[in-house]
C-alpha cells in the first residue's frame, strides 16, 4: 500500500491537477491585492480612478503629509496599478487604465455599497 494515496480522499485525476493555474499566474493577483492590503494605499488607488491629481492635491485629500503620499504612489505605481505624468515642475498620478484596475475599482465600489462618482 502506498501510504501517500493513503492520506487523500482519491478523488484528485493528473488532468485536473495539470488544467489549475500555475502558482505563477497567482502571483500576479497576489502581488496587486498585496498593494491593496493597505487601506491608505487603497484610498489613494480609488481617488485616482476618479481624477488625475499631484503630491500636494493628493495629500490635501489624504490629510497626510506629502512625503508619506508620495511612498505609497510610489509603490502603487511601481506594480502598475497607477501611472504618473511630468507637466513642467508637476507630477500628476492617476489610475492606469486596465481590465484589472477597472475591475478593483468596481470593486470597491461594490464592497463599500458606494456610487462611482464618475457616474454621477
Ligand atoms: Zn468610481
Amino acid at each position: 500500500m502506498n501510504s501517500e494515496k493513503k492520506e487523500t480522499c482519491g478523488n484528485i485525476k493528473n488532468e485536473e491537477k495539470d488544467s489549475l493555474p500555475s502558482c505563477e499566474d497567482f502571483e500576479k493577483i497576489a502581488e496587486v491585492l498585496k498593494q491593496l492590503s493597505d487601506p491608505v494605499r487603497m484610498k489613494l488607488f480609488y481617488i485616482l480612478c476618479h481624477r488625475e491629481e499631484c503630491v500636494l492635491d493628493i495629500s490635501t485629500l489624504m490629510g497626510m503629509s506629502s512625503p508619506a503620499v508620495s511612498h505609497h504612489l510610489r509603490q502603487l505605481r511601481l506594480s502598475g496599478l497607477i501611472t504618473s505624468r511630468r507637466e513642467k515642475k508637476e507630477v500628476y498620478y492617476k489610475a492606469s487604465e486596465s481590465r484589472e484596475t477597472s475591475f478593483l475599482h468596481h470593486m470597491i465600489e461594490d464592497l463599500l455599497d458606494i456610487k462611482c462618482p464618475a457616474k454621477n
